[in-house]
């Protein structure tokens, strides 16, 4: 895996414990990881592109985990990807319901380009059930998500929602 760069793609709307799980796993198999923002405007996310960055640096910092890019992108994956010379995209496996989802994407970014390869990491089992959508619903009404998500990430949707944005 020498010299080799992967790219962890998502929403990350917010980070969560899960999204971290599967970038701790990915550091150990890859010098360089960039962590790829997408816009997503299809997701209606909560957090700005700016604030989701914000976010996962401050949640990063403290785990000390180095060499690592975060950089958003609003083009075709795959293009990014190739640009940025990955050899790898990373995505997270959660349950079976991501399967289909995940196998279309990564036989159409195949399609367009055979160079990069898509890995699957699952993560420990006690973030299978988790995702940012979920994070957002109990922080809407009010729950605790103290283990599902950074101490910054807590601050920021409960911010968020005391807004009542
Ligand atoms: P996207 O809109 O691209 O699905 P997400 O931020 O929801 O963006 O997810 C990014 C990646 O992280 C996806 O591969 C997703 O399966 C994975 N992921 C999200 N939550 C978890 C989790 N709890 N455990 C493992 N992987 C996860």
């Amino acid at each position: 895996m020498k010299d080799k760069t992967a790219i962890y793609p998502g929403t990350f709307d917010p980070i969560t414990m899960g999204h971290i799980d599967i970038i701790q796993r990915a550091v150990r198999v890859f010098p360089r990881l960039i962590i790829a923002v997408a816009h997503n405007p299809g997701k209606a996310p909560l957090f700005s592109v700016e604030e989701r960055i914000e976010m996962i640096l401050q949640s990063l910092e403290p785990l000390g985990l180095r060499d690592l890019e975060i950089e958003s992108f609003s083009s075709l994956l795959i293009e990014f990807a190739k640009w940025k010379g990955a050899a790898a995209i990373i995505r997270g496996l959660r349950a079976v319901s991501d399967f289909e989802y995940e196998f279309q994407m990564a036989l159409i970014n195949r399609k367009l380009d055979d160079s990069v390869e898509t890995l699957f990491m699952m993560p420990s089992e006690q973030y299978t059930y988790l995702s940012s959508r979920i994070v957002k619903e109990i922080a809407y009404y009010g729950g605790n998500i103290e283990c599902l998500v950074t101490p910054p990430v807590v601050k920021k949707l409960r911010e968020k929602f005391a807004r009542g944005t």
